[in-house]
């Protein structure tokens, strides 16, 4: 497989982030980044059914909607992941690798998976944010280890990513916690820091605020990234082996065509014009 994916690394990590765009082209969008487990109330995303249609039957297609369909929209992208192997389609695996990836990586980061993902039921608006792009910009680069060795096989990727969703959420409560320590114990002004970015003064989480935060965390968020690099390169590799493993060797000099290249052209222009996301900002 790293004969395919190797050379293409660029194309995966530009593309990784189309789904985000995406949301602001496409209503239907938003749902598949995150479930709001808490509307389900005691029941654990374990008593949810795997299964699409009967989720429709029991919960009904504008509900599910309303709060979520992540885990069962990685299990149609890998559906599609791997028809795409079997097709042997470089532009269809190449697509698909990149947004299944998207989607996984959102099911690890607890804030995902609940209906105050962006703290503002808590009073904590802005952790959305500052956990999952705040404190890896300032910290990953130095203090984080990404290598995870190999891939692996997995037997029942439902059930894969349902535990994943469960850790997720039972992190949340650390996650909002220890922001709240740390604001009760840092005065208001050495919170946020004003830095300049391209020209434009920003306001964000102070580097020692960030810092503190990621500490009182105890590696949560580098341990939920590593998970997830190790979760999506799983995937890819189960797509290919349930499509019979076939040899990627021929794709190796392929491209995308003009229509493709027009069409990633056509979402980066509509994102850059939209104003705001359709549904949920974050
Ligand atoms: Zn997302």
């Amino acid at each position: 497989m790293m004969i395919l994916y190797k050379p293409n690394i660029h194309y995966l990590t530009e593309h990784a982030t189309d789904p985000d765009k995406r949301r602001y082209a496409v209503e239907a969008e938003a749902p598949r980044h995150y479930i709001d487990l808490d509307f389900y109330g005691e029941r654990s995303v374990d008593s949810l059914p795997r299964n699409w249609s009967t989720a429709v039957e029991k919960f009904t297609l504008d509900s599910l909607n309303r709060h979520g369909i992540v885990p069962w929209h990685i299990q149609l992208m890998l559906i599609r992941l791997t028809e795409a192997f079997k097709q042997k389609n470089y532009s269809l695996i190449m697509k698909n690798s990149a947004e299944i990836g998207h989607y996984i990586a959102d099911a690890h980061v607890p804030l995902h998976t609940t209906s105050n993902y962006n703290g503002q039921k808590t009073n904590q608006t802005g952790i959305h944010g500052f956990w999952e792009s705040r404190v890896p910009e300032l910290l990953a680069e130095n203090e984080f280890n990404f290598f995870i060795g190999k891939a692996s096989f997995i037997k029942d990727p439902t059930s894969y990513i349902s535990k994943v969703i469960k850790e997720s959420n039972q992190a949340i409560d650390s996650v909002l916690y220890f922001e709240k320590v740390l604001t009760e114990e840092i005065t208001e002004p050495f919170k946020f820091s004003f830095e300049n970015r391209n020209g434009k003064i920003i306001k964000q989480y102070s580097s020692n605020f960030t810092k503190s935060y990621n500490l009182k965390l105890n590696g949560m968020i580098e341990r939920r990234m590593r998970q997830s690099i190790f979760s999506i390169a799983s995937f890819w590799y189960t797509a290919w082996v349930n499509a019979g493993q076939p040899d990627l060797q021929q794709l190796t000099n392929q491209q995308f065509n003009q229509q493709e290249l027009l069409d990633f052209e056509v979402l980066n222009e509509t994102w850059r014009k939209a104003n705001s996301i359709i549904g949920r900002e974050e």
